[in-house]
């Protein structure tokens, strides 16, 4: 893509966007995108997705010939903090210019304001990006000052400055993604969570409230996904079975009025999914009237289970509002029902002991030996959370052992050994305190 401005801005203001664009967090970027696409206060400006930090430094010296400013935005999980921080230097050592302006968002730069100003960043956008980053393009092409800006920090004398997060998002009010940019991804139909695990991110940063994307919308944003003929329809949700309910009850009617409004629109020659990547199933939710429903209108054959815990001790204690029982009826259920589950669990977590650890142990035994899959992952002290300042998670040398063996037979996958290397690295950043979590079988 060419960044050079058009000429009928040469005269003015408005800044050239530059996401530095990563394979994680890329739908953020697509979310943002729609959100400048159909603010109807102004036309998009020219927006790159710069491709690792050589793309980017082209993008903003091209832009910064064409006399405007530019605004570079990043967004990362928590693991990857180090690394963007290390990008920014290396970028600022080429390229130092006050019309330059790096605004970092997201889940990490929000629970970590004043560590991401200090690592380099000139603002941090807090909380949910629609809003902000329409204020940031409109202040700049105003030529005043970003940081009036609702729902950015900054740093002035060492100190973070801050006016608060940004207004929480309707999102029927803005697209899922941005079409007009050929970047599209999975619908957001649900955005914030009622439950508050522990070790979870996402009622922190989204609200402990569910906000629905009504089906009027969301038929508005498969239309437009449709007419780029796209074979695979997804949606994205803390909780899929969860849809259209306030509270921990499922509303199988609603979940019904989405996905048969979804086939309607999509036709019977493409694809949708439901319950499975990238978006979960509570195993409590899992009844044979929901998975009837799945099977009726979804092609996947799979369902994502988050488990996270055969003992019902460390399920209680990371409030996850379900036993391990839950679990294992679900897999039972959906496998009744012609899925295969794969079912999330979660090593190391805070307090996590010998027995816990054979519970979990035998349950995942039980679990595969009748056909279902684990994914597995170390518990990460992420920002945020209640448990930012948990022990990371360790996995014993016979755990290890044990996961290793389900991994050769295909019953495991997942991040869970590099995880755990950076469990420690984001512990080392932020001090750990309790009791560390440390996966070991009883002897
Ligand atoms: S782990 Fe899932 S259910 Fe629990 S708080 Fe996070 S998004 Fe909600």
């Amino acid at each position: 893509m060419n960044p050079t401005p058009p000429p009928d801005r040469a005269a003015s203001q408005v800044p050239t966007v530059v996401w530095s664009y990563r394979r994680t967090g890329k739908f953020a970027f697509h979310v943002l995108t729609g959100a400048l696409e159909s603010d109807p206060a102004r036309p998009a400006p020219p927006i790159e997705f710069a491709i690792g930090p050589d793309h980017v430094v082209r993008a903003v010296r091209a832009a910064l010939a064409g006399g405007h400013p530019v605004l570079v935005g990043w967004s990362f999980y928590s693991p990857d903090f180090l690394a963007m921080a290390a990008e920014l230097r290396a970028m600022r050592a080429q390229i130092e210019d006050p019309r330059v302006l790096h605004v970092a968002g997201g889940v990490h730069a929000t629970a970590e304001p004043l560590a991401t100003l200090e690592a380099g960043f000139d603002l941090v956008a807090v909380g949910e990006g629609e809003h902000t980053i329409r204020a940031l393009v409109a202040a700049l092409a105003a030529g005043q000052d970003p940081r009036g800006s609702q729902g950015v920090a900054w740093r002035e004398a060492g100190r973070l400055r801050t006016h608060g997060r940004a207004p929480r998002t309707d999102l029927d009010t803005f697209p899922p993604f941005a079409p007009a940019h050929g970047r599209v991804g999975p619908i957001e139909i649900t955005r914030g969570c009622i439950y508050a695990c522990r070790f979870c991110q996402t009622p922190f940063f989204a609200g402990a409230r569910f906000r629905h994307r009504s089906l009027a919308s969301i038929r508005t944003w498969l239309r437009a996904l449709v007419a780029l003929d796209l074979r695979d329809y997804r949606f994205l949700t803390p909780t899929s079975l969860s849809y259209g309910s306030e509270g921990p009850e499922p509303d199988l009617a609603a979940v019904e009025a989405l996905l048969a409004m979804a086939r309607e629109e999509i036709g019977s020659r493409r694809r949708l999914f439901f319950g499975t990547f990238p978006s979960e199933v509570r195993p409590e939710h899992v009844t044979p009237q929901a998975l009837a429903l799945i099977r009726r209108y979804a092609d996947n054959r799979t369902l994502i289970l988050g488990g996270q815990s055969g003992s019902d001790r460390l399920l209680e204690r990371s409030a996850r509002g379900h036993d391990a029982a839950a679990i294992e009826r679900a897999a039972a259920l959906a496998l009744e029902s012609g899925f295969q589950p794969h079912v999330d669990f979660l090593f190391g977590m805070p307090g996590e002991d010998a027995d816990d650890v054979a519970a979990t142990v035998a349950l995942m035994d039980r679990l595969v030996a009748r056909g279902a899959r684990v994914h597995g992952h170390t518990f990460l002290p992420l920002p945020g959370t209640p448990w930012r300042r948990a022990a990371p998670g360790r996995i014993a040398p016979e755990l290890r052992r044990h996961l290793l063996t389900l991994a050769s037979r295909g019953q495991l996958y997942g991040q869970w050994q590099q995880q755990e290397s950076v469990a420690h690295a984001l512990a080392g950043r932020q001090g750990v305190s309790g009791t560390p979590g440390t996966s070991t079988l009883p002897s």
